[in-house]
């Protein structure tokens, strides 16, 4: 008995991809696979984009890496962007979800205990959320598959039932610093923030001076069809963790905040060796030249909007399998009468369609942002004869 050299985390499938083309997969064995997973919402411009992998292998060959030692015109460039592109006034760049998560959470101490009001550490977070893997970002969620092994957790947070702004409001105390909350929840099952809860936390902010801050790490970068999704809400947040689609599959997250809620982040209080090094900035800086533009962005409702139309319809032929779909843009969602793994893994084996499964029963449907009329249209085909399969081998 021997412990696999890459430590047994994860129980990988038998699907070993070697090579991206656009929007499709091709494994080891040469089968070929619609990748409508795109790495869990992180490829959005699909496996081979021209100008992504241009902007990397330049800049690989010109400067990788220096550390955040010198002045860093590529991360200039790169946070000036998504300043003039959000409500931002600066940016902190990490390398993962998780980081920038983290990130935000010290920000959001800090903020309080800058102003000297260091009982304000509390966040209160709500029920299923996914924050990431770190201790902070584990202790963040009330998930318990998640801490199991790893206790003790850390301190400062408390947890609310997702969307029950009542319920927020009542676990407000002289310890709250702020909210941290996804608008639409993805790991938890693409669950949607209703308008009166984010309207709500937002309103809840500014009357006891909390920070609002969203985990856009998997709704943000055009995801839901807007830049990010809380723009969707009419809100805006002091804080926001991104990542995921923001390096197109180079790892790449940042933390954005506005110049009051990041008062607390000055010289040599938080740092990283590689976070925004010359080549994730390069990566960044040619995702956003795809993404960050109107008719993008548009593009993403409208395909959004197609997809959600045609699972609408597809799931009345299914009503022993399917409930409901979910989600806005491209971040979609089939909410299943059952587990939705046995169907994801359908799919996978038998008709070379790659989707993921979240929790409360839900698949999740996250394409590279780039699909076309014939990406949909195989989508569907697969979608169809798989759910016909599916559907008679549990009759068998
Ligand atoms: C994926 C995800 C994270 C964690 O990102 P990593 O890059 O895996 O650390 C955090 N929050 C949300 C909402 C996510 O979907």
């Amino acid at each position: 008995m021997a412990i696999d050299p890459l430590m047994p985390v994860y129980p990988r499938c038998d699907v070993r991809p070697v090579k991206g083309e656009h929007c499709h997969l091709v494994s080891e064995d040469g089968r070929r696979f619609l990748d409508f997973a795109a790495g869990i919402a992180v490829n959005i411009l699909g496996h081979s984009h021209p100008g992504l992998i241009g902007a990397i292998q330049d800049q690989a060959a010109t400067l990788m890496h220096v550390s955040n030692l010198y002045g860093s015109p590529q991360g200039e460039r790169l946070a000036q962007r998504l300043v003039d592109l959000t409500f931002a006034d600066t940016v902190f760049f990490t390398n993962s979800g998780a980081e920038a998560v983290e990130a935000a959470i010290k920000t959001a101490r800090a903020y309080h205990q800058y102003s000297g009001n260091s009982d304000r550490h509390e966040l209160i977070t709500f029920n299923n959320a996914f924050h990431g893997r770190t201790m902070a970002t584990i202790s963040a969620s009330d998930q318990e598959k998640m801490h199991k092994g790893f206790l003790p957790l850390l301190p400062g947070f408390r947890y609310c039932p997702f969307d029950d702004l009542a319920a927020a409001e009542a676990l407000i105390g002289p310890q709250t610093a702020g909210f941290l909350v996804e608008p639409i929840q993805g790991e938890g099952g693409i669950r949607e923030a209703s308008q009166t809860f984010m309207q709500g936390l937002r309103d809840l902010a500014d009357r006891h001076d909390l920070l609002l801050v969203l985990d856009e790490v998997q709704t943000g970068v055009a995801r839901t069809g807007t830049f990010y999704a809380h723009e969707q809400y009419g809100i805006a947040p002091d804080i926001l963790a991104t990542a995921k689609g923001i390096g197109g599959g180079f790892p790449l997250g940042a933390c954005l905040a506005t110049e009051k809620a990041a008062r607390g982040m000055q010289f040599g209080t938080h740092g990283s060796t590689y976070g925004g090094n010359p080549l994730a900035m390069a990566a960044g800086n040619a995702v956003l030249d795809v993404v960050a533009n109107e008719a993008f962005l548009e593009s993403v409702r409208d395909k959004g909007e197609r997809l959600r139309a045609g699972l609408e319809q597809f799931i009345g032929n299914y009503p022993e399998l399917f409930e409901a779909v979910r989600g806005r843009g491209l971040m979609l969602g089939l909410k299943m009468t059952a587990e939705s793994r046995p169907f994801v893994v359908h799919l996978r084996d038998h008709h070379g369609l790659l989707t993921v499964s979240a929790g409360d029963n839900t698949m999740r449907i996250l394409p590279p942002l780039v699909i076309g009329d014939a990406e949909i249209d195989e989508f569907f085909d697969k979608l169809s004869a798989g759910a016909a399969s599916f559907k008679a081998s549990e009759a068998a």
